[in-house]
C-alpha cells in the first residue's frame, strides 16, 4: 500500500509521539541494563508500530517501506534498542511476503501483526557480514526435512524471538544462487536453555 504525503505525515507524528512520550523515557536504562526495552516494545505494539510493513490480511497494518522507514527514523530517534527489535520483526516478514505459500503467511505474520510473538532475520556469521555469499552455514536434507549447521551472529533478538528466518546454503555450486531461506520456531529442542515461548516483554 502506498500512502499519501498528509497520512504519512500523521503516521509520522503518532510514532513521534510514541516514541517521545513512552519510549525515551526508558532509553537509558535499556542501554544501561542491556535489557530487553518491555515499556518501548508494548507502547509500538499498542499503537500497532511494531511490524508496520505486516498486510492487513494478516492483521497488520499493510504500510509501504517508506512508511517503515518514517516510523524506524520516529523510533530510533528516542530508542535504537526499541527500534532494532521492531525492525527484526519486519526483516523476519519480509522473505516472507516475498516467497512464503499463503499459509506461512498466516501461520507466522499473524502472530507477529498481533503483538503475541516476536521475530528475528539470521543472515550475519562470523565470517560473512554484508558479504553474504561468503556465508558457510549450510542445510541438508534429510528424511524427516533439512538439518542445518553453522553459526550466525549479530542477530537481533536472536535468542528470544519466536521464529527466525535463516539462511543456508542449500547449493554451494551454485554461489550467492544457492542460498535458501527456513522458517525455524525458536527455542529447538538442541537449545533448551533458552526457556519456553514469550522470552521478551
Ligand atoms: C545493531 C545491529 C543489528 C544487527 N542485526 C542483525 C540481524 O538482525 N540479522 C543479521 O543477519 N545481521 C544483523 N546485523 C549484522 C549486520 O547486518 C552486518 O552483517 C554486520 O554488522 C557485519 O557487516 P559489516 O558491514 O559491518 O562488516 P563486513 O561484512 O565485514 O563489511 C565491511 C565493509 O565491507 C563492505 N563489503 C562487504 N562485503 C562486500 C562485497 N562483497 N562487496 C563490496 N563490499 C563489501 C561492507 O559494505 C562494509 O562497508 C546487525 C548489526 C548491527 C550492528
Amino acid at each position: 500500500m502506498s500512502i499519501s504525503a498528509d497520512d504519512l505525515e500523521e503516521i509520522r507524528q503518532l510514532a513521534r509521539s510514541v516514541a517521545t512520550e513512552r519510549i525515551a523515557p526508558s532509553a537509558s536504562d535499556v542501554d544501561e541494563a542491556g535489557r530487553f526495552p518491555t515499556e518501548g516494545y508494548q507502547a509500538l505494539v499498542a499503537s500497532q508500530l511494531h511490524a508496520v510493513v505486516i498486510p492487513g490480511a494478516y492483521g497488520g497494518v499493510g504500510a509501504d517501506a517508506l512508511t517503515s522507514a518514517v516510523v524506524a527514523e520516529e523510533i530510533a530517534r528516542a530508542c535504537a534498542t526499541t527500534q532494532q527489535v521492531s525492525g527484526a520483526n519486519e526483516l523476519f516478514a519480509w522473505p516472507l511476503l516475498l516467497a512464503a505459500s499463503e499459509e506461512q503467511k498466516q501461520r507466522w505474520l499473524s502472530p507477529i501483526a498481533a503483538g503475541e510473538a516476536l521475530g528475528a532475520f539470521a543472515l550475519s556469521e562470523p565470517d560473512a557480514g554484508s558479504d553474504v555469499a561468503s556465508m558457510t552455514t549450510r542445510a541438508h536434507a534429510t528424511d524427516d526435512g533439512w538439518r542445518v549447521r553453522g553459526t550466525k551472529r549479530w542477530i537481533t533478538n536472536g535468542g528470544v524471538a519466536d521464529c527466525y528466518v535463516l539462511f543456508a546454503v542449500t547449493d554451494p555450486e551454485a554461489g550467492s544462487r544457492g542460498i535458501s531461506a527456513f522458517v525455524l520456531e525458536g527455542p529447538t529442542p538442541d537449545c533448551p536453555s533458552v526457556p519456553p515461548r514469550r522470552r521478551w516483554g
